[in-house]
């Protein structure tokens, strides 16, 4: 098969005849729809995260899958050859305190495809350790879908760790409307009655914004957005800030935006750290939540949103041989939604 593999960092991927291996056991080959193309694979092949991540290379990219069930190990139950699957990412151990809790994206021994040494979705087929990672996907198209095991659900986790702290009185703030930009208004809008703000830096992406659902948005390109928030919400302040890029930047802007007891989730991966103000974090009583993906119960219900028609879901197909030009698009900001390759 087919395989979009690193073979050293920062450099281009290239596409390479693999073996594929027979599944035993749990195991399942899965037949690949579409895979999602995002910023964190930029990230580990560029080798930021080399000292973090320890991977011997090649390596197949990819962590944002989803497709058809091929081929099964003996013990597989309740799944069958032609199943239309989104596979989720967090291969945990199934036995640490954080697996059996259920967040198994938060395992001590985690295995990610296609940033740790589990080959990724970047290919023909995906070799899946275990039936409990797939989540049943009927009646929805995989290429289309592919987005939703993480640019869908990491905002989805993040929305749901603040929506009690949401009402029609309140404010959110977002920055940037890329890949998971466009879900977390969508979610903030469907699970909690909030006023959303979302930071952009063109008027296209303005555009955008607006078809998400955002009820205000500043380009901060041409506007103070500290002021521009001062003005929108009253002086009142932002609630809570979910931060889906979290770089040095957004984070300070994010903080100067809180109102007293105002929450920022710091979701994205961009920045390396942010300096929190001691005295106005304490005398302000602001909170500060990190949050890392999604789990696999998180993963069915944003699985079951699609399948309820609520979800925008903005796609923009490639061949796995553009794998190049898709990254080159994403990177200089041209994706509208996310690059999904299809094999
Ligand atoms: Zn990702
Ligand atoms: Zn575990």
């Amino acid at each position: 098969m087919k395989a979009a593999r690193l073979h050293q960092y920062n450099q281009s991927l290239q596409i390479d005849e693999v073996d594929l291996p027979k599944p035993i056991g749990e195991e399942v080959i899965v037949k690949v729809g579409g895979a999602g193309v995002c910023h964190s694979d930029i990230h580990f092949m560029k080798g930021d995260w080399k000292d973090i991540l320890s991977v011997k290379l090649p390596l197949t990219i990819g962590h944002e899958t989803a497709g058809y069930v091929e081929e099964m190990g003996e013990s597989v139950p309740c799944f069958s050859k032609g199943d239309a699957v989104a596979v989720f990412g967090g291969w945990g151990c199934g036995i640490c305190q954080a697996c059996k809790s259920g967040d198994e994206q938060l395992c001590n021994t985690p295995r990610w495809p296609g940033l740790s040494q589990y080959n990724g979705g970047y290919a023909e087929y995906l070799h899946v350790p275990s039936y409990r990672f797939l989540v049943k996907a009927d009646g929805l198209d995989p290429k289309n879908i592919a987005p939703l095991t993480d640019a869908g659900l990491t905002p989805y986790r993040a929305v749901k760790k603040v929506r009690h702290l949401l009402n029609p009185n309140t404010y959110s703030l977002l920055f940037g409307v890329g890949g998971l930009g466009c879900y977390a208004i969508q979610y903030l809008k469907l699970l909690s009655p909030t006023n959303v703000i979302t930071v952009v830096r063109s008027e296209d992406k303005a555009k955008l914004a607006k078809e998400m659902g955002s009820d205000f948005v500043i380009n901060s390109k041409t506007n103070d957005v500290v002021s521009e928030v001062k003005k929108i919400t009253f002086n009142q302040g932002i609630d809570v800030v979910i931060d889906v890029v979290s770089s040095n930047e957004t984070l300070t802007t994010g903080i100067s935006c809180l109102r007293k007891k105002g929450t920022i989730v710091l979701v994205g991966l961009m920045g390396t750290s942010f300096n929190l103000p001691v005295v106005e974090s304490v005398l302000n009583e602001f909170n500060v939540i990190g949050s890392l993906w999604g789990n696999y119960n998180e993963l069915t219900e944003v699985i079951n949103l699609a399948k309820m028609n609520k979800l925008k879901i903005l796609v923009n197909h490639y061949k796995l041989s553009d794998v190049g030009k898709a990254i080159g698009n994403l990177e200089s900001g041209k994706i509208r939604g996310r690059a999904v390759l299809v094999p």
